[in-house]
Order: C-alpha cells, then sequence, then structure tokens
C-alpha cells in the first residue's frame, strides 16, 4: 500500500487501520533514518492519535479525508509545541509557538505528523546538502543527493516511511527532489496555499505543496491545504483566475531553444518519449519560444536572495534560537548571525544586501523585476496558444554526494523551476522515465505549467498521464 486513497480504502474496509499504518511508519524510520538522515525530529505522539482514528473508523460514518493519515512535514513548517529548526544552527533548539495554516487545516482533516524532515538551511539549495544537520541521503541510490531544498520530504516519502510529504517550493524545492526521487511533487498557483506559519524564504515566490506516489494523492492534499487566509494578504479565491475548460486533448508548448547546452542526454531522451506518448495519446505538441524564460535564473538570483536578505534579518540572535555573548547589541548581532548560519545562507545575504544597495538597487534588483513583469507577460502571450508548457523538471538526475562543488553549478539545477515560482504559475512533476548512472537506475520528472489558477487542470492531466499508467 502505497499511496493515501489506498489507505483510506483499506481503512474505510477495516483491513488496515491507521495504528498499523503508524506503527509501520515508526519502524521504517526505526530502520532507515540512523544512515538516510531524513527526519530531524520523529514524533512518538503519533500512535496515540492513530489509536483514536482507528476507532473513528470503527464506528464508521462520515469521516475526514485524511483521518489516520501518516505525513511527514518539512522542518520549516511550523508546529505548535515542536522544534521548528529550517536546519539551520540558529534555530537548533526553537520550539513554534503557532500552527503553520496547512499543519491546522491537514490536522483538521485528520492527517497525523510523524516527524519534521531534513531540508536545506532556510530552503537554500537543491540537494539537502546545505543542512546544519548532516546530509539527507537518497534512499533510492545512498551514494547520492535526494535533491533539494525539500529534499528530506522527499526521501521520506522515497523511504517508505510515508504516502505523501509536505515540501515548500521557491523556485524548484518540491519539484526538483520529486524528480530525484521518483515522486508526484505540485507547486501551486501563488497565493494558492497560505505561507502563514512558513518559514520566510522569499515571499514573493514562496509556496507549500504536496510529494507522493500519485497525482491524486498531490490533488487531495493541495485542497485540503488550499483557500483564503486571513493570515496571509496573498491568499487568493478560489475565483480569482478564470476557470480553465477540460479538453479532451490539449497543446502542448516545449520551449525547443531553452532545451539545449547543460542538459543529460538521457533526461533529453527521456523528455523526447514522453513527448511521443503525449502525441500517441492524441495531445498536441508544438515548439513555442519563451526568450524571456532564459532570463529566469539570472532574474531569480537577485530577487531571491534581496527577499532573503530581508526575511533573514529577524534573526538577530535576540528574537529567536541562538544567542552569542558579545560586549554591546551589535556584537550580539554580528557573533549571532555569524556562528548560527551556515556558508550558503551567508552568501545570499551578502548578495541580498548588495543588490538592494542603494547604489546598485536600479542595476539588479529594479531590473530583475522588470524582467520578471515581461516574463509575466510573456507566458500570457504564450498561453493564448497552448494549454500547457512541458520541459523536463531538472536538467539532470540526482547527482553524487559531493559531486555539485560550485555554488553556480547548483543554481543551474533550477533552470526549468524557477521561471514558475517568479511568474507565479502552478506547476507539476511527475516520473517520466529513468536513466542509468553506473549501477543505478535512476527516475527523471517532467514538469508541466498551467496558466494562473490552472492547478485543477494540472490535476487532471496529471491523472489521466501518470496515474493511470501505474
Ligand atoms: N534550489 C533553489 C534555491 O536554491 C530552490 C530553493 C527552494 O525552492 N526553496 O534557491
Amino acid at each position: 500500500m502505497k499511496t493515501i486513497f489506498e489507505l483510506r480504502t483499506a481503512f474505510i474496509a477495516g483491513t488496515y487501520t491507521p495504528t498499523e499504518a503508524i506503527t509501520a511508519s515508526l519502524a521504517v524510520i526505526k530502520e532507515k533514518n540512523d544512515h538516510l538522515n531524513v527526519f530531524l525530529d520523529v514524533y512518538d505522539y503519533s500512535i496515540e492519535v492513530a489509536n483514536v482514528a482507528t476507532e473513528m473508523y470503527k464506528k464508521g460514518g462520515e469521516l475526514p479525508r485524511l483521518l489516520g493519515m501518516p505525513i511527514a512535514i518539512k522542518n520549516n513548517i511550523l508546529i505548535k509545541g515542536k522544534r521548528a529548526t529550517g536546519a539551520s544552527k540558529i534555530l537548533e533548539h526553537y520550539t513554534a509557538t503557532y500552527d503553520a495554516t496547512v499543519i491546522k487545516r491537514l490536522r483538521d482533516a485528520g492527517a497525523i505528523f510523524v516527524g519534521a524532515t531534513n531540508m536545506d538551511e532556510f530552503a537554500m539549495g537543491g540537494s539537502t546538502e546545505n543542512s546544519a544537520f548532516g546530509v539527507t541521503k537518497n534512499p533510492l541510490d545512498t551514494a547520492r543527493v535526494p535533491g533539494g531544498s525539500s529534499g528530506g520530504s522527499a526521501a521520506a516519502v522515497a523511504m517508505g516511511a510515508v504516502p505523501a510529504a509536505i515540501g515548500t517550493d521557491t523556485g524548484g524545492s518540491i519539484r526538483q527532489p520529486a524528480s530525484y526521487c521518483g515522486l508526484v511533487g505540485f507547486k501551486p498557483t501563488y497565493g494558492a496555499v497560505s505561507r502563514y506559519g512558513l518559514m520566510a524564504m522569499g515571499s514573493s515566490l514562496d509556496q507549500a505543496g504536496p510529494m507522493t506516489h500519485s497525482v491524486a494523492d498531490a490533488q487531495l492534499l493541495h485542497e485540503v491545504m488550499s483557500g483564503l487566509d486571513t493570515y496571509d494578504a496573498t491568499t487568493i479565491a478560489p475565483d480569482t483566475y478564470p476557470t480553465l475548460e477540460e479538453k479532451p486533448t490539449y497543446t502542448f508548448g516545449v520551449p525547443r531553444p531553452f532545451l539545449k547546452e547543460g542538459i543529460d542526454a538521457d533526461v533529453l531522451a527521456a523528455f523526447e518519449s514522453h513527448i511521443e506518448h503525449l502525441k500517441s495519446l492524441g495531445h498536441t505538441v508544438v515548439d513555442i519560444d519563451l526568450p524571456l524564460f532564459e532570463k529566469g535564473l539570472a532574474a531569480y538570483y537577485i530577487v531571491m536572495p534581496a527577499e532573503v536578505s530581508s526575511n533573514l534579518a529577524r534573526y538577530d540572535g535576540i528574537r529567536y534560537g541562538f544567542s552569542a555573548e558579545g560586549k554591546n547589541l551589535l556584537e550580539v548581532y554580528q557573533k549571532s548571525r555569524a556562528g548560527g548560519f551556515g556558508a550558503e545562507v551567508k552568501r545570499r545575504i551578502l548578495l541580498g544586501t548588495h543588490v538592494l544597495s542603494s547604489g546598485y538597487y536600479d542595476a539588479y534588483y529594479g531590473k530583475a523585476e522588470l524582467v520578471r513583469r515581461k516574463m509575466r507577460q510573456e507566458l500570457a502571450d504564450v498561453f493564448k496558444t497552448v494549454d500547457i508548457i512541458l520541459t523536463p523538471t531538472a536538467p539532470t538526475p540526482a547527482f553524487k554526494i559531493g559531486e555539485q562543488k560550485d555554488p553556480l553549478a547548483m543554481y543551474s539545477q533550477d533552470i526549468f523551476t524557477v521561471p514558475v515560482n517568479l511568474t507565479g504559475v502552478p506547476a507539476l512533476t511527475f516520473p517520466m522515465g529513468t536513466v542509468n548512472r553506473e549501477e543505478s537506475t535512476l527516475p527523471v520528472g517532467v514538469q508541466y505549467i498551467a496558466p494562473l489558477g490552472g492547478d485543477a487542470r494540472l490535476f487532471t492531466i496529471g491523472k489521466k498521464i501518470y496515474d493511470e499508467s501505474l
């Protein structure tokens, strides 16, 4: 039993219980976590909650949609009374004082949180190597990374501990690890899901979303988590964007000029066979030109650090977590931040304060925001002729731990994912095939991008293309 829907069916039939499911989850974690380093914390109370859920299934009647489902949560999402570290030393001993909105909604729907997953520090990275608490290994090949920054959440599902996990995506952090671990991952339309209680990285980019084995499961979790929230003024009502019509076949646009150097030949081959598969199902696949999309990486690595530098100013050694001794207030700030943040976080804070400084603001931040606006326009124009944009999710399969030493090489992993966050549109990834590397067969994902508010379209087509093939 792998999916939420399979578990639900068994729970209702009484052939399997939430108590058994949580017991199995905890057993898998116990057996594998020392080696894989996926969970930073495991919640023992989950077994008591599961017993209650088991009783509720016995009684029957109308039961919450996720009742008894074991779910893992990325450790930058606040759960009241639990440690929320963001995988940073600066928050190593910080306990959340309230629930994130997504947590509240998942809990109200009956989900059971089994533990907190490792990640790149404050969600900055693409491999989960930037965690202050050690690297997470990819369960499919432990010499390799699970991707990032939600690598722990991806690994939690891939190792068989949970049917689903929640991640956050600022520039691809749900989709890229899903691709590396053979999973479904979904980044919602910006504003569809509340950011209240998520540790802010890039506030205009961040969204929480599901990582699952099936598109149907991802849809269910998204439906539970999404919706207006008075605690987040950027959340949108369901009717904010026009409803997209459902069609029996779609026109897919492939940004050809974008698929050139730096993309693994085997990934491209898997992508081409996915295109052939779509055509064999009656869909139309056309080439499109998205010249500004290619500027996505450059724009993202200005906008994101700018927002990071401002969002992380709150970690000053006074208000939260780690605090170093100092002769005066300034020294407390300096020593707490110098000792509390890791190298990648510092790099981005420096970059961010630089691009926002008065002498450089227009040259960098202003330009990047302009590119971003034009990208939105370019995208809106393209969506007049195609229904869905199609790309590989990442340019390579999972790479080896320690292999990507140059930060810029690591950033280039985000080439297909960051334009999606910059423009706010939704995107779905699921496995499109495998590639062989040494002894391993590694999954690679395809990315479907829809217009703003087109989340439902992605679920419908994803279920047809992927779930029906399972
Ligand atoms: N890999 C990207 C980065 O390092 C994406 C991070 C994310 O989505 N949180 O910024």
